[in-house]
Parts: C-alpha cells; structure tokens; sequence
C-alpha cells in the first residue's frame, strides 16, 4: 500500500459488527515531513525546559490520562475489539509509564567524579537525541505508544508518533490530552498511515531514533532499513510464548493461567501463552482441565458486560487463525476443542480452540498465530521442555508452574527468553524494570520503557574539567603520567 496522494484512506472496522465504522486517511510523504519539522522546530525549546517543567507537564498529562481512562478504553474496545476490563487494564500498564517517566528529574541525574585526576574532575550528562518516532502496532493502541512517549518527551526529546492504521483514535486522543496537559505545540504529532509513512519515516533525515513494536518481519525491516540510515532503532516483533507445566504443579492453577494468558483479547498479546508444554505425567489431567474451563469462557462484544474475550482485529485475521485450526488435524495434532466453525454471529469472532499432540514442524507451532488458538506439547521432563523453548526463534515471555523452588530457580536461570514468569503466565514488567524479547523477539540492544527507555532516549556526553590556578600551566606534548 502506498500514500504518493492524500486521498487514500483505509477503512476502520468495528470487530464486534463486521462494520465499517470510519475510515483513516493515509499520511503522504508531505504529512511526514510537515510533522517531523514541527517536531525539529519545537526541540530547541523543549529540551531546554527545565525537569521540574517536563514533570510537571507530565504529572498533569497523567492526571487527564487517569480522568480519561473510560474514554480511551471504549475507543481502544470499538476499534480494537477487545472488552472492556481488558481495554481498562491496558489503559492502566500504559499509565504506570507516564508515572515512570514522571520522575524523570532522579532518572536524568548523571554521574560525578571529584578529582579523577589532581585538580580535575568528570563528569557525565544525558542529552536527548532530538525528534525521536514511534510506530506501533493494533493490538495496544494506547498502551505501546505510552511506552514510547512518556519517557521519550521526558527526556527532552520531540516525538512522531505511527499509530496502526487499524485502530488509530486512541493516539489521536491522546494527543489532545497532550496539549490540555500543557505540553508546547510541535512536541508531540500523529502521522497516521501505512508502510508508505513507515519507510518515509525510516529514511527521514531529521529523525534521530526509531521505536517499533509489531512482527517479527516488519521490526526486522525497520531495524535494518533504520540502522543503515544511522538512527538508532529498537524494533520490537513477534512471540511465541511457551509455558512449562511440571509435573508437582497446582494443576488447578496452572489452567486458570493457561486458559487467562491464552484467550485473553482473543490471543492477540505478544505475552499471550500460545503454546502449554506438558511434562507426560501430568498431561492429560491438565489438558482436561484446560479444556473444561475454554468451554465456560464468554465470547462476545465490549459493549455486552458478560463478555470475556472480544472479536480479532479484522475478517482476513479471523479467517487465518481460524486455517490453522482447521489444517491442525491432517498435519497430525489433535483437535480437542475446535472454535474455528462457531463464529455464525457478525463480526469478527472466533471461539477458544484447543489443540493437543503438537510439535515442532507443523504450522500450528511453528507460526505466530495470534488468535485463541492453545496449543499443547507433550514432553518427558524439564530437560526436554527447556530444549523446546530455547529452539524456538522466539524468545519474549515464558513462563514455569511448579511448585519446587530449585527447579524454577533453575528454569529462570537456564531459558533463553527476556521475560520469565514463576507461577505468572503473561510476565510483563512494572514500569520500573524495562520489557523485551530475546532472539527474533527483539531487534537491537535496548529493551523498551523503564530505565532501558531512559537509556534508549538519550545519549551520554562526559565532561573533563579543571580550574587551574593562574600562571600554573606548562606545555606537554605526551599523555599525562602524573596522576
Ligand atoms: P505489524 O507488524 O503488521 O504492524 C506494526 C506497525 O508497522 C504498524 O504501525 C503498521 O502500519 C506498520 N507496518 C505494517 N507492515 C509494514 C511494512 N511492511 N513495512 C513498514 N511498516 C509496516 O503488526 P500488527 O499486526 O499491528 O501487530 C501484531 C504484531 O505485533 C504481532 O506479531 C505481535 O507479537 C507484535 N507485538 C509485539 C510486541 C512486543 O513487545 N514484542 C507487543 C505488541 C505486539
């Protein structure tokens, strides 16, 4: 899809309905450029305010963010899908990064070292890089983007947002409450669009550093294209997250955890729990316990308040999740509860399916599925379950149920994943310690928000300094030696 006029536009689906709801019109190599230089003009200025001015802009922005919530998650809900408990925790994780980046005077503190050498001292500051871009993906229309931008515009920077064109209303509000809060023109700006606007912005000459989170082939573009551009990227992309069941596990536990991480916003987390690995002794116990809850889960729209899990973000997802259910069965895993066929309502939806006899090869384990698709490995013991895991190519979220210490202690040790949960299936970090893949789950050498965000989000002068006393310097050609 390209952008060359400014009259293409994308429609915006209603999940829920199968209904076109708007319709967004796809930024223009122009729209790029007007936004990028609103943001260069407004960076002399911001970066120049003072920390207790940015916080406070961000306390306020925090504050509107909190009085919103409702607002931003019903947006989040009609163009996403998702209901609306999970549209109001998304709106949560994301503000726990504005209240992050709300400390940003402590966080930007550099360091200081009196007399490194005799009369001279060093010391280091954090700059921000100048106008920095995200780009985000569908299924956390407000939240991702509070990842980027809360500490991105604390530290001083100027930002450009890429909402997915999927479902972009929550970062035009949010944008708004951006200017209620305070915040100077130009320091924070929406370029709505599509792969034209991504690769405009990759090759943008003002742009110092890209933030994305989406697909693994898509962050793989963005961070190649990006670097060779010299910015600085970090490119988020695609999961698929194991959770290892022991055999001593409070099995009763570990399906409520499996069946919450797998269907929660129909499976369209990149923390979702997409495959259970099922030491043999407990396997079927566990499947049938699994498989007892799915049957129970409440399918349906945000607006209905019984519902559970919502609709996929669009027909052509809905329709591929669904062929991998569908091609289970031929490539010789077992279909134990089959949601493929049981959408007859409008909109969007699939029910839970279960697929049990999994392995390595077939479709259904090797591809992120992205939908409320579980499926089941079966494996002798921990050593076999680790080997799995750490084959992968992907290495977001995992996460071990057992009730023995060591062997956790172990697993968190010995698994090549970035995030790891104990007994917790969608281990995603507060804001204060920093989220990211390993593998081909995270492009570049920072993690995203946290103190890796602050790092992300500045660069690191050191300063040499000393205050002679007059008439007391000499010429010397060599490199010092006295100390
Ligand atoms: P996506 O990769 O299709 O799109 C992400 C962004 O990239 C959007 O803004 C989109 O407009 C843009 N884009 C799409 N195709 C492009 C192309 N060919 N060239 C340049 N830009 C392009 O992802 P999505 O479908 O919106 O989101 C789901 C994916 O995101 C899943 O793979 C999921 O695992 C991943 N995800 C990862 C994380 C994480 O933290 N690792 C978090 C959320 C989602």
């Amino acid at each position: 899809m390209t952008a060359g006029n400014s009259d293409q536009t994308l429609p915006i689906w209603q999940p829920a309905t199968g209904e076109q709801q708007a319709s967004v019109r796809l930024g223009t190599a122009d729209d790029v450029n007007d936004a990028v230089q609103a943001a260069a003009g407004a960076f002399p200025a911001w970066s120049s305010t003072s920390l207790s001015r940015r916080a406070e802009i961000l306390f306020e922005f925090r504050a509107l963010v909190a009085r919103e919530r409702h607002t931003i998650a019903e947006l989040v809900s009609a163009e996403h899908g998702k209901v609306t408990a999970d549209a109001l925790g998304e709106v949560s994780r994301g503000l726990e990064n504005v209240e992050f980046a709300c400390g940003i005077p402590h966080l930007l503190k550099g360091s200081y070292s009196e007399q490194a050498s005799t009369g001279v001292d060093v010391y280091s500051i954090k700059q921000p890089l100048g106008v920095v871009a995200g780009i985000t993906p569908f299924n956390f229309p407000a939240m991702v983007p509070m990842w980027m931008f809360a500490n991105a515009l604390a530290c001083g920077n100027t930002f450009v947002l890429k909402p997915s064109e999927k479902d972009p209303s929550a970062s035009m509000f949010l944008a708004q409450l951006w200017q209620e809060a305070g915040l100077p023109d130009g320091c924070f700006n929406v370029i709505n669009g599509d792969k034209f606007a991504v690769d405009r912005i990759l090759s943008h000459p003002d742009i110092a550093a890209v933030s994305f989170v989406g697909s693994t082939p898509v962050a793989r573009h963005v961070y190649s294209t990006g670097t060779a551009q010299g910015k600085r990227v970090q490119a988020l992309g695609g999961a698929k997250n194991h959770m290892l069941v022991l055999a001593d596990a409070d099995l009763e536990l570990a399906a409520d955890a499996a069946v919450s991480a797998a269907f929660g916003s129909a499976g369209e987390r990149c923390m979702a729990v997409s495959v259970v690995v099922a030491v043999a002794t407990i396997a079927d116990q566990l499947v049938d316990a699994i498989a007892d809850r799915i049957g129970r889960i409440a399918v349906g729209p945000a607006a209905d308040p019984v519902s559970e899990m919502g609709p996929l973000i669009s027909q052509d997802h809905r329709d591929r999740v669904a062929s991998y259910v569908e091609g289970a069965s031929a490539a010789g895993a077992t279909v134990v509860v089959d949601g493929s066929n049981a959408a007859s309502e409008p909109g969007f939806f699939l029910r839970p399916s279960l697929i049990d006899d999994v392995r390595p090869g077939m479709r259904v384990y090797d591809d992120e599925i992205f939908g409320p698709v579980l499926g089941i490995v079966r494996v002798r013991d921990y050593t076999e379950g680790l080997k799995l895991i750490n084959s992968n190519e992907f290495g977001n979220g995992t996460a071990v149920f057992t009730r023995d210490g060591g062997a956790a202690r172990q697993f968190q040790h010995d698994v090549l994943v970035g995030m790891v949960g104990i007994n917790v299936p969608v281990p995603v970090p507060v804001s204060y310690y920093s989220f990211g893949g390993w593998k081909n789950s995270l492009f570049g050498d920072r993690h995203i928000y946290g103190p890796d965000g602050v790092d992300f989000y500045t660069r690191t002068k050191v300063v040499t300094s000393r205050w002679p006393a007059p008439s007391t310097s000499q010429i010397d050609l060599g490199f010092p030696q006295t100390r």
